[in-house]
């Protein structure tokens, strides 16, 4: 087992490590601010193919592995969990559907301007009454003529207002649970959809990355926006999000390492008592805690990349990383903010928005509670009643 990084992920690292240092740390606060981050942004990242990281370079991608990808994201969510968000939404969700159950044509129609970022992608499941039991949910497809028309609510779907092309899951009328669901590519402006909220500050974090919640009311799209078989939605749900998934695994270890460096600088500045309060043996724990369980969840996740890479199933891997990630990133960043002291608390320093920006990596592509249910359904094997 070898541990080291080949060159092309180190220079992945490197590339990531300057870029988010460069173009990202310096604004994050105002984007925060201002609920908002500038396309030019995202003009840049795609000029560095960071917006089709995993993409085949056939495709418009970068032709990354998923262990480049991960260190990708890892940095990106160093600086900003709101772009990293987006830019997981972008890759991990709307691009690897078209990767895994797109036809050639819509590769070639929708994936290459996703992966050269001069498209946005959202992926909509979540409704009103179907989050951890998305296969509740309400939404229809009826097939008319040359056209499938969709009704329904969509809600909390990060890049909502922002995509050009929405991957909308939705059920044929009269089906129920796990059958008769499919994936559907929405165009942005189609008649009969419509975003109607978007929550950019007034959330507790992520505050730069807009969650939208979107309605369709007789919104036809053609029988070519059918992405994958139909009927097959449920398994192409779990694939994806076992992408998805990935993305946040890494994006946690990503912000956790941002709150832990800032604690490390803070501790080696700060006085109390004469001495820097890194001296002091009860925050030497905490640095020693923090350090360690960040390590144990980047071995965790470059595990999943890995299996990944090598076309093994990882469920349980990525579930693994993904739980002990979320729980990880609440613990660093309340550590980073113990260590602060009361300027922790206070709107002047960074580790205040990382605890905040850490507490949605265990709610969404799945709570921290369903990634224990699929885990130990690999483990225990399944229960006597499904
Ligand atoms: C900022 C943000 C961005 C999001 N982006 C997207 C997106 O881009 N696309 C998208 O489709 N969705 C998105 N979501 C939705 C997100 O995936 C859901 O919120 C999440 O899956 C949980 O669903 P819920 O909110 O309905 O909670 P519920 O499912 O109602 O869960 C409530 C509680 O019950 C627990 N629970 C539920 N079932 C079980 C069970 N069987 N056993 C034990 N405990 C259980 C949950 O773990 C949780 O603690 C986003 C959400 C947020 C907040």
């Amino acid at each position: 087992m070898d541990f080291r990084l080949t060159e092309e992920q180190r220079l992945v690292q490197e590339a990531a490590r300057d870029f988010v240092d460069k173009e990202i740390v310096p604004h994050v606060r105002d984007w925060e601010a201002k609920g908002e981050v500038p396309r030019s942004l995202y003009a840049k990242m795609a000029s560095l193919g960071f917006l089709g990281a995993p993409v085949p370079e056939k495709y418009g991608g970068a032709g990354m592995d998923y262990v480049s990808f991960a260190l990708l994201v890892e940095e990106i969510s160093r600086g900003s969990s709101s772009v990293r968000t987006t830019v997981s939404v972008q890759t991990s969700l709307s691009e690897s559907t078209l990767m895994l159950f797109g036809s050639e044509a819509q590769k070639q129609e929708w994936l290459v301007p996703l992966a050269k970022g001069m498209k946005f992608g959202a992926w909509a499941l979540t409704e009103p009454n179907a989050g951890s039991d998305a296969a509740n949910l309400a939404t229809t497809a009826t097939s008319k003529g040359d056209e499938w028309v969709l009704n329904g609510q969509k809600r909390f779907i990060s890049n909502g207002s922002l995509a050009d092309y929405l991957f909308v899951y939705a059920r044929e009328p009269g089906t129920k649970r796990h059958e008769g669901l499919s994936c559907f590519m929405v165009p942005k402006g189609t008649p009969g959809f419509s975003v109607t909220k978007v929550e950019t500050t007034t959330k507790l974090g992520l505050r730069a990355s807009p969650t939208a919640d979107l309605a369709f009311e007789d919104c036809r799209v053609p029988k070519g926006n059918l992405v994958g078989k139909r009927g097959d939605g449920w398994d192409q749900v779990m694939r994806t999000l076992n992408n998805g998934r990935l993305g946040i695994a890494a994006g946690a270890v990503g912000v956790a390492r941002a709150a832990l460096e800032a604690a490390v600088k803070y501790a080696q500045e700060r006085k109390a008592f004469n001495r820097p309060i890194g001296d002091f043996q009860l925050i030497r724990e905490m640095v020693a805690e923090s350090a360690t369980e960040i390590d144990a969840a980047r071995l965790l996740t470059l595990r999943a990349a890995h299996l990944r890479d090598l076309g093994v199933d990882n469920t349980k891997e990525v579930s693994m990383a993904k739980l002990f990630g979320a729980q990880m990133a609440m613990r660093v960043t309340d550590r980073a903010i113990q260590i602060h002291g009361g300027y922790g608390f206070s709107g002047d320093f960074d580790v205040e928005r990382y605890f905040r920006d850490a507490r949605i990596l265990g709610l969404y592509e799945g709570t921290n509670e369903i990634q224990k249910l699929i885990i130990a359904e690999r483990v225990l094997g399944p229960t006597a009643k499904k």
